[in-house]
Parts: structure tokens; sequence; C-alpha cells
């Protein structure tokens, strides 16, 4: 743009002699102004003009502190710096490498990722996010992600994918992890070019991921505990549809906003992934984003337990009952779920499909103790009525406080 520019004006003013000569020419006096004039707007022109150029080659050299940048940055010679003009004068990701490593005795495991940088040194940085999934982001300033970098994908054991963005002039490296970061579980550094061992300048993105230690000390009662509540769905998911139109977003959000009451009243902080008809992560998310924004809401706040509340449905309507399901994860995650159970039976005497192991992503990839309760079925006409009724949702809820009374004071005596 700016090269454009300076040659549209350069040819209608630079041959200055036809100022000088025109200037010659008028000898009448209010004539002259005009030529005048020209210079002025000239010179301002030129001005403007330098400005401008030294805006695109006088832009601060991406260069770390105490580190002079090994290729020259180009010079201000002519005005027929065409390549360069405009061009980012950004430094290249040349090269991405990474390696797994995991502690046969500790279990803990390691994610090291090795960005080359042509040309380097470049400043880098990182900062992990909850929302709206875990994330650290790390921020490789004055580069951009050569052709050959591609995206990332990994197990998920320490990061999902790597993926590489270009933010301004900067680039991003986005590493998606299944869990939230503590800030010492990871660790971005830079590392000198050696010529001698034919190293580039690299950016190195460790991250930790501690041996597996599930530390809970349960003790009884309600008090002072900490609880997630997850009220399936919401939002543009309506959840499972009843016979008559009901809808398992509604259900689910009503029991959940009664549990959270009982559960207050009883001493206990209670932590909503939604407080109302709306999707966590966003309308529309895809499954694991949305699901993984309500782990993301129990692991950043530290809740103890996590209780997922949904309505089940089947294509057979005379299928009905409560089923609770759990991931064991912990040594609690069974206790809890037939605890809830229990609860829940109790409270709703509908048939007992009992608690079951099951590999659903918000029991599994929640930090805490979780269960799934299933209250009802909403496919049969008979409990899609019940589940609409304030009357059992409010013995739902109640079946399900008993519950976790009933897990913490069974949870207490493994201490
Ligand atoms: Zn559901």
């Amino acid at each position: 743009m700016s090269h454009m520019f300076c040659f549209l004006i350069i040819s209608d003013f630079s041959p200055a002699g036809i100022l000088t000569k025109k200037t010659k020419l008028y000898k009448d006096t209010s004539r002259l102004e005009v030529p005048l004039l020209r210079k002025i707007v000239l010179f301002l022109v030129l001005t403007l003009l330098i400005s401008a150029w030294s805006g695109v080659y006088a832009a601060p050299a991406p260069a770390a502190p105490q580190a002079k940048p090994v290729i020259d940055l180009p010079q201000i010679n002519s005005g027929q710096s065409t390549e360069s003009a405009g061009a980012n004068q950004l430094l290249e990701l040349s090269k991405v490498r990474w390696a797994n490593h995991t502690e046969a005795v500790t279990g803990a495991a390691k994610l090291r990722l090795v960005m080359d940088v042509s040309g380097g040194p470049v400043e880098a940085s990182g900062v992990v996010v909850a929302t709206p999934t875990p994330r650290l982001v790390v921020t490789i300033k004055g580069t951009t992600p050569g052709k050959s970098v591609e995206n990332i994908n990994f197990d998920g054991k320490i990061a999902e994918k790597v993926t590489f963005d270009t933010s301004g002039q900067d680039t991003q490296v986005i590493v998606d992890l299944p869990v939230m970061l503590e800030d010492g579980d990871y660790r971005v550094f830079t590392l000198r070019s050696d010529a001698q061992a034919n190293k580039p300048f690299r950016v190195v993105v460790d991250i930790n991921k501690p041996a597996p230690v599930f530390d809970f000390s349960f003790t009884p009662g309600l008090k002072n505990k900490v609880i997630a509540i997850d009220p399936g769905h919401g939002g543009s998911d309506p959840g499972a549809i009843g016979p008559s139109g009901y809808q398992e977003k509604t259900a689910t959000l009503a029991v959940a906003q009664n549990v959270k009451n009982l559960l207050e009243k009883a001493g206990a902080r209670v932590i909503m992934t939604r407080q109302d008809d709306r999707d966590v992560y966003g309308p529309n998310a895809t499954a694991v984003d949305e699901l993984k924004a309500r782990t993301t809401v129990a692991d950043s706040r530290k809740a103890d337990v996590f209780i997922s509340i949904h309505a089940n449905s089947f294509t057979d309507r005379a299928v009905g009952g409560t089923a609770t399901y759990y991931y064991q994860k912990t040594r609690y995650d069974a206790m809890l779920a037939r605890a809830l159970q229990t609860g829940l039976i109790e409270a709703g005497k509908l048939q007992d499909r009992r608690a079951n192991p099951a590999n659903f992503y918000v029991i599994k990839r929640t930090r805490m103790p979780a269960a799934l309760v299933e209250l009802a079925f909403i496919s049969n006409p008979d409990e899609e009525k019940l589940l609409s009724s304030p009357e059992f949702q409010q013995k739902m809820s109640l079946g399900i406080v008993r519950g976790l009374e009933r897990f913490f004071d069974q949870a207490a005596k493994l201490n």
C-alpha cells in the first residue's frame, strides 16, 4: 500500500524543475501563489511520506532484552524498495518438535514442545486460561508460523491438541488441556542459537502433569463442603424430549436449583455450571467443548464432589426407573454414586436401575469424585409427567441431598 501511494505522489510532483519553470513563466504575481502552494504541499507530502516509510522500516526489532537480532533490518535507501515495502518483518517459526515422558515409578508425565525460530531471538510467554476451556496460551512475539508448522493432536493425557495461530505481529500457540493447570505445572523459556551445534534459536514449552494423587480427606456432614451441581444440557441443547414435549434441560435445572437451596441451607457452598437456560460453553458448541466447560467450572473452583443431573430416554416408552453412573478414578466415585442412588430410590420410589460404571465425559474428566444421575425416563409418559411436577422435582432433590450426606459420612470413615 505505502509503495503504491509513494509512486503516485512522485509521478505528480517529482520533476521539480517543471515547477521552477512555471514560476518563471508566470510573471503575474497573483499566479505565483500557486507554485508556492505546490511547494508547500510537496514538502508536506514528502514529510508524510518519510514518516510513513519509517513506520514500516523502523518498527521495533523483535529482539529479546540483551540480545541483538541476528538478521539485519532493511535500510531506508531510496524509494525503490518495492519488495519489502509494506511486508511484515516477522521472524518465522520454522519447525516444531515434541516429546512425551512418563516416569515409571511416580507416574508423573511431561510434555515438551520445542519450536525453532529462524533468525531469533524472540520473546515468549505463557498464560493459563480456564474459559472457555482449559488452555495454555503461549505468545511468541514478532513471529509467524512457517508453512511447515502444523497443528498437533495429542492423546489427551497431558494435552489434547496444539494449534498455531497468528495474533497481530505474534504467533499464538494454543495448547488445549484436559484439565486446568496450576502455575507451577508449566514453563515457557527460550534457548539461544548455537552455531557450533547447528541449533537455531528455540522456544520451549514444558507441561508437567503431576502424579495422579487424589488427596481427598472427607469429613461427615454437608457444612462447608464445596459441591458442583451440573444441570444437564441447556440453551441450544434441550437434551431428551418427552412424548408430550417436556424437555430434559428444564427438569435438570429445576432439580439442580432445589438441590442448591437445600445444600446451602445445610451450610454447603454450591457451584452451578449453569444457573439458567443456557449453554455453558456457548450456543451450538461441539459436545466436547460444552462438556469440558462444565468440568472446568468444577475443577477451577476446587469442588469436593461433582454431580451431573440428567433424565434418561429410550425408544421403548415402557422403560423407566432411576440410575446413577460413575467412573472410578478415585476411591470415592462408586461410593458417591451408590449413596446418591440409594437417596434417589428412597425419595422417588421408581424402579432401581442401580449405580453403574460408565465412561461419560463429565464424570471421567473431573478431578474430584463425580456421579451422573438419571432421575427418571423422560421417554416414559408417566415419568415425563413426574419429571415436570414440582413435587417430584423436590422429592428427587431431597434424595440427592440425603445421598450426599450419606456419602460424606461413609467417606469420612475411609480416612
Ligand atoms: Zn442428558
